[in-house]
């Protein structure tokens, strides 16, 4: 059984001192100032991954094969839009807690979730934990028991280290989300490759005879 554990959460100001540099909440001298309150931290880490995993046409964003953009691009969006710039960018992208985004060479992508058709087939080198999580709600639960977890209007299966951060986002899609846990081990035995994407882990497939049903309580 696991017990929820709500610290995941993205809402913490984010703020600059000229000592202690970038940190989230006060820093440790106490005398930063905040460049991004959490609520709009929030928003623009929202806005960046609607746009990065699933509609870059609709802002005239370019994405190469990677799921790459232009920082520069990304930038003079979120200038218009929000009224922030690079350093608030980069801010965002460095505390994220779920590690969603990466900017390597002047350029910004979404690590996983895409629907656009982008090679999904990188990983980042690390351990693969022995068990993944999955959370979904209970009406998709017989047929995850009979065919297995596929992609639903995404490239991949999202799954996670812990149980806590499946739940968060199936409590997103559901009242009473079921957790699945996930004999990664076994998956990867089987030819199955499993990918690592910051903090999240995907697949193309995961067949149901890795995966079962566990209990799960609020803390
Ligand atoms: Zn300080």
């Amino acid at each position: 059984m696991y017990l929820f554990d709500s610290t995941l959460t993205d809402s913490v100001d984010l703020v600059i001192c000229s000592t202690c540099g970038m940190s989230e909440g006060r820093c440790g001298c106490g005398k930063g100032e905040v460049i991004l309150s959490g609520a709009e931290r929030k928003r623009i880490s929202k806005f960046l991954s609607g746009m990065l995993r699933h509609f870059p046409e609709k802002y005239g964003i370019e994405i190469d094969r990677n799921g790459f953009a232009s920082l520069e691009s990304v930038i003079a969006i979120l200038k218009e839009r929000y009224g922030v710039g690079e350093s608030h960018l980069r801010a965002i992208v460095q505390f994220d807690r779920k590690r969603r985004f990466e900017i390597v060479n002047g350029k910004i992508r979404a690590r996983y979730g895409h629907s656009t058709d982008v090679d999904v087939r990188w990983s980042e080198s690390g351990r693969i934990p022995e068990r993944l999580y999955h959370a979904t709600s209970p009406e998709n639960l017989k047929s995850i028991l009979s065919v297995g977890l596929i992609p639903v209007r995404r490239r991949e299966v999202h799954m996670t280290e812990k149980p806590d951060e499946a739940m968060e986002v199936g409590f997103r899609h559901s009242r009473n989300p079921v957790l699945l846990e996930i004999d990664a081990e076994r998956v990867m035995g089987s030819g199955i490759e499993i990918r690592k994407k910051g903090r999240v882990f995907t697949a193309d497939r995961i067949p149901p005879e890795f995966i079962r049903v566990v209990e799960w309580r609020r803390r």
